[in-house]
């Protein structure tokens, strides 16, 4: 018995490996974030394995349920709505109860959209700090001020109603010549990099509505 921790696309259904799709047609249990989501993925797959739901608001009881299970000798496979489970995403509280029960965790590898977004991003990678999803009010202005001398490249998630909102603050706080990336849609039919400055892309926007998925990747303070 293990818990599989399995990465799935962020958009294009093709972007899943071979190993993937073994260890979720071999699973007894798959626990999905959103089941009707994943369905998607599973028919296109041909995979019939048992699906329940295991998302952010699951408590306990939802947690003791899949150890059971994977105490009675069932593999489970943990996946979420989109790329690697933990990841801004569910995985966390199974995966430390799992622990606790001396249950084997094996993750398999696959799509994350932060670190998707920072390939093509064509700012420095080798060191990068990942922020999850940028705050939405509590911990913005400390967080500004503080990326204000940060030297690495910074990259997190924004959803397409406080983009705009956001950049205007970046470009309020930072240098507005400070590089940025916006990654929108990565691996769908609308996939975009828009590269520039803080204030080239916050000037972008003013005549454009944010549509679709959306990471952000800036540059560091040395950088400018
Ligand atoms: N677990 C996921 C991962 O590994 O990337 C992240 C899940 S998080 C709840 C969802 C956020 O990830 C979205 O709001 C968006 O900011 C980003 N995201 C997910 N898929 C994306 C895509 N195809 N293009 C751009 N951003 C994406």
């Amino acid at each position: 018995m293990a818990l599989h921790i399995v990465s799935t696309p962020i958009g294009n259904l093709d972007d899943i490996t071979i190993r993937a799709l073994e260890v979720l047609k071999s699973a007894d249990l798959i626990a999905a974030e959103d089941t009707r989501h994943s369905g998607i993925l599973l028919k296109k797959y041909a995979i019939e394995t048992k699906a329940i739901s295991f998302h952010a608001h699951s408590g306990k009881t939802k947690v003791d349920k899949i150890i059971t299970a994977l105490k009675s000798g069932k593999n489970v496979a943990l996946i979420s709505d989109a790329g690697t489970p933990g990841i801004s995403d569910p995985a966390y509280s199974l995966i430390q109860a799992a622990l606790e029960h001396s249950i084997t965790i094996i993750p398999i590898p696959g799509p994350s959209a932060f670190l998707t977004a920072l390939t093509a991003s064509g700012l420095p990678i080798n060191t990068f700090l990942y922020l999850g999803f940028f705050p939405t009010k509590k911990g913005r202005h400390t967080l500004l001020t503080s990326l204000k001398e940060e030297k690495r490249t910074v990259v997190f998630y924004e959803s397409p109603h406080r983009i705009v909102k956001t950049l205007h603050q970046l470009n309020e706080y930072l240098d507005p010549e400070r590089k940025l990336v916006i990654a929108r849609e990565l691996t769908k039919i609308h996939e975009e990099f828009i590269r520039g400055t803080i204030g080239e892309i916050k000037k972008h926007y003013e005549h454009r509505k944010p549509k679709g998925e959306f990471v952000v990747v800036l540059g560091g303070a040395n950088m400018v």
